[in-house]
């Protein structure tokens, strides 16, 4: 039978890879939403090629759309907005499988919506957990929700756990054997600019990943190192365990897209060419193997990998996500909210590079944490630290 998608974040960059998995596997798959916040004449091109039975995008952008559909002569595909309609799609009953591929805390209440009805979810949208932690994590053991990391590192930690892994009590110990996760990353487009010569780096330059094409966003996360950041996070509570058992390697080539260490000697890593297809159709077709476009390793091409220690003085954001988990309740959520606020500031240039871990820095000591026990705090902080965040930066571009 075939299996009924929504994807949230359709004209991204994750939501486009997607697509191009699904392309392969007609006969498995069928599109029964799809969602987009900008680029709506994109989504009309999509739309007309996937016949969608549904599209979610901002209210203010449903005359176009429509307009674009009329051209397009696409009928019988409704229009829904808004974060209700994002919810409304996430939790549909005709869907099997939810990719939350929505960039930052907008992703939150589809992603959480999609796993209190116990979807198959693929998670890409990594703030969301960030924000949540504990509570999507005891959502998805209740409504059992299949929650399956497509972040490539989380992916391949998962490929690399014994195959109960997601299913066993887990008590933030590693269990089965595990002794230590190691979390690569690629170190991004700065890994050898001096402090100096970071303080002078563009958004233009930030944006130009060396072995990934991703989402602005996610970019200058990588850049900054946040994203490895809040990937110590997400593995934190995906996989169950505290977070000095995740260990951050930087590995340039990123063909090595993380490993799990066993107590008999064992390094198990998972390897590949850079392309996220790869853990998406994982992610979708898990506990099988569906085929995609992506080539298999030359490792005779490749000649080596290359490892190193992350440098945590001229990345201090990996520092403060480790003090972040450390810390608990609510610091994650304040964190990712003061980012994902100084990113864009960053990227309109209001503030410069170094500026950004120094804004969520400060947003952490000013907000008071506690612990994260209901959805409405998380909420309720998210927006204090943005609002702390934009008072930071006006201070800070004066
Ligand atoms: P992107 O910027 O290319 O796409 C984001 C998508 O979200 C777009 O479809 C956009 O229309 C939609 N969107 C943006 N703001 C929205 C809002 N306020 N409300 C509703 N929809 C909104 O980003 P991306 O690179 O595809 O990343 C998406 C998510 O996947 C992020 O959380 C990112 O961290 C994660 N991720 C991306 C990659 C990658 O290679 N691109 C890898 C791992 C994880
Ligand atoms: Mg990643």
């Amino acid at each position: 039978m075939s299996q009924s998608v929504c994807i949230l974040g359709a004209t991204g960059s994750i939501g486009q890879s997607t697509l191009k998995v699904l392309d392969r596997h007609p006969e498995k798959y069928s599109i029964f939403a799809l969602s987009a916040y900008s680029r709506i004449e994109e989504l009309g091109e999509i739309c007309k090629q996937y016949q969608p039975k549904v599209v979610v995008v901002p209210f203010d952008k449903v005359d176009q759309l429509q307009k674009v559909f009329k051209e397009k002569n696409l009928k019988n595909i409704e229009i829904l907005t808004d974060k209700e309609g994002l919810i409304t799609v996430a939790k549909h009953p005709e869907v099997d499988v939810v990719m939350a591929a929505i960039v930052g805390a907008a992703g939150l209440l589809p992603t959480l919506a999609a796993v209190h009805a116990g979807k198959r979810v693929l998670l890409a949208n990594k703030e969301a957990l960030v924000m949540s932690g504990d509570i999507m994590m005891q959502a998805a053991q209740k409504s059992g929700a299949l929650l399956l990391p497509v972040d490539s590192e989380h992916n391949a930690i998962f490929q690399c756990l014994p195959q109960n892994y997601l299913q066993i009590e887990t008590n933030q110990e590693p269990q089965l054997g595990v002794s230590q996760i190691l979390l690569t990353a690629s170190g991004g487009p700065f890994l050898n600019h001096s402090s100096d010569q970071l303080k002078h780096v563009t958004p233009a330059q930030a944006c130009k990943h060396p072995n990934w094409s991703m989402g602005r966003k996610i970019s200058v996360d990588s850049a900054t190192l946040m994203n490895k950041g809040l990937e110590l996070i997400e593995a934190c509570h995906l996989f169950s365990i505290k977070e000095h058992f995740v260990t951050v390697v930087v590995h340039p080539q990123s063909i090595i897209h993380s490993m799990v260490q066993y107590i008999d000697g064992s390094t198990l890593a998972q390897m590949g060419n850079p392309d996220m297809c790869t853990p998406i159709a994982h992610a979708l077709a898990w506990p099988e193997r569906i085929e995609t476009h992506v080539p298999p390793l030359d490792l005779f091409a490749l000649h080596r990998l290359d490892f190193q220690a992350p440098d945590t003085d001229r990345f201090p954001a990996l520092t403060l996500a480790r003090q972040a988990m450390q810390s608990g309740g609510l610091a994650p959520a304040i964190l990712n909210a003061s980012n994902e606020i100084a990113v864009e500031a960053f990227l309109n240039e209001q503030i410069g590079f170094m500026d950004i871990p120094a804004v969520s820095d400060f947003v952490l000591n000013e907000i008071a944490n506690s612990s994260a026990d209901t959805l409405d705090m998380i909420l309720d902080i998210d927006r204090q630290a943005r609002q702390s965040a934009q008072h930071r930066i006006m201070q800070l571009s004066k």
